[in-house]
């Protein structure tokens, strides 16, 4: 089959490369009709955790399609011919975390946790086409995927809706999605969100939806503010004006109450703001893994006793927090990889219903073979390039 294979920093090609088949009883086989590229794979595009990926692995987590084959022991959950989404989180749906809904940290599904164990202290669940840290999985930028734990991996979706509807409910949507539940959205609160990818426009869309009074996004792209004001949200250029000073002004002096971090370890804001020099100084040296510029803004921005709520990633350690200001302003943290289907049947249920349509967000449909050049595309935000949903 034709697979987008990871050969080092920089360096995909769709390659040929052997079609999967069932390794354990649990597993199914799905036949990929549409994949996306995520902000998540630029990460690894940019080969940011050293060693994490290594050459000939299938990258690619958002995907959906038709059940081919089902191994006998996720035979009662799933039949060939079924329609499925399947998330980027591989679940076990039997573990502790599972059971609580924190599926994106399952205990079992992760078979390399000794590595993770290493990293983070406790291994994480196993996720598709996303480093050996978790997990080692082919993801699904392929004509096939092999689903592992598929009796739980998987959400199916009826037929009679275009895939472009569907295909988020693997991550963004759900992501966008957390991160407003994480804020504890109240009736007065002022959402301001850096970061107007594909995952801020879904939270953007959420908190509107969970009843915030104001959603500002911040970034610097024409078209990704445009998407975001089409939305309701108030914009705010941070290359054109100071993101802390209009916030203020925009909250009597205030601040935001709740602030969504979209963007994760790549935050940039040109090469003007000295901590900026410094994040990229120390990530070329490998003295720090994450440019933490938007997050230090963020906590300086927000409103005392208010939440940070943080689903763009970060991949290890970060320098320069302002500890002090977070902790004396009384700020509360939430963060996680999304827990994927702990939201998925609300979210299916708004999109069956016409409530949601996160389709607005797809400026790009390419075949597999395009995927190298297409990555590149949404790398460097050309051609006015949001969302890339490729068709293997
Ligand atoms: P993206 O790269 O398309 O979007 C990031 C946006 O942030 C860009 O529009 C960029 O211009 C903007 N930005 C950069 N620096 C900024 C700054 N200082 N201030 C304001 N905006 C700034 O990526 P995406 O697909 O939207 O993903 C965003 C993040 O979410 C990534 O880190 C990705 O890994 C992460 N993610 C997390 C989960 C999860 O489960 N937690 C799931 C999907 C994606
Ligand atoms: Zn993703
Ligand atoms: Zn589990």
């Amino acid at each position: 089959m034709k697979a987008l294979v990871w050969h080092g920093k920089e360096d995909i090609r769709c390659d040929t490369v052997s079609d999967p088949g069932i390794e354990h009883p649990r597993d199914a086989i799905i036949k990929v009709s549409s994949c996306a590229i995520c902000g998540s794979d630029l990460h690894l595009f940019h080969n940011l955790i050293p060693g994490a990926m290594l050459p000939g692995d299938i990258l690619g987590h958002e995907s959906m399609g038709e059940v081919v084959e089902v191994g006998d022991e996720a035979k009662s959950a799933l039949k060939k011919g079924d329609r499925v989404v399947i998330p980027f989180t591989i679940v076990c749906g039997e573990c502790e975390q599972c059971r609580r809904g924190n599926f994106s940290v399952c205990e079992t599904t992760n078979r390399k946790k000794g590595l993770a164990d290493k990293m983070f202290g406790h291994s994480t669940a196993g996720l598709f086409g996303y480093t050996h840290l978790t997990g080692g999985y082919a993801g699904s930028q392929a004509e096939y995927l092999r689903v592992p734990f598929a009796d739980a991996t998987h959400i199916k979706v009826p037929d009679g809706i275009p895939d472009e509807k569907l295909l988020f409910l693997s991550d963004i949507l759900p992501t966008g999605w957390q991160a407003a539940v994480q804020c504890d959205i109240e009736p007065d609160d002022m959402v301001a969100i850096w970061g107007a990818g594909p995952v801020g426009q879904m939270a953007i869309r959420s908190a509107l939806l969970l009843g915030a009074q104001d959603v500002v996004a911040i970034d610097c792209l024409p078209e990704r503010l445009s998407m975001a004001a089409a939305a309701g949200a108030i914009t705010i250029d941070f290359t054109s004006e100071s993101v802390v000073e209009r916030l203020n002004e925009l909250t009597g002096g205030k601040g935001p109450q709740k602030c969504i971090d979209a963007i994760g370890t790549e935050s940039h804001v040109g090469l003007s703001q000295p901590d900026t020099l410094l994040d990229r100084a120390k990530q070329m040296t490998l003295m720090a893994n994450d440019r933490a510029h938007a997050l230090r803004e963020m906590i300086y921005a927000c409103r005392p006793a208010g939440i940070i709520s943080i689903v763009g990633v970060y991949t290890g350690l970060i320098d320069k927090v302002p500890m002090g200001q977070a902790m004396n302003k009384g700020l509360t943290f939430r963060m996680a990889q999304a827990h994927v289907p702990r939201w998925t049947g609300d979210l299916l249920r708004r999109i069956e219903e016409g409530q949601i349509d996160p389709s607005f967000v797809i400026t790009h449909t390419a075949d597999l073979a395009q995927g190298p050049e297409m990555y590149r595309k949404f790398r460097d935000k050309a051609d006015s390039c949001i969302k890339v949903v490729l068709k293997p």
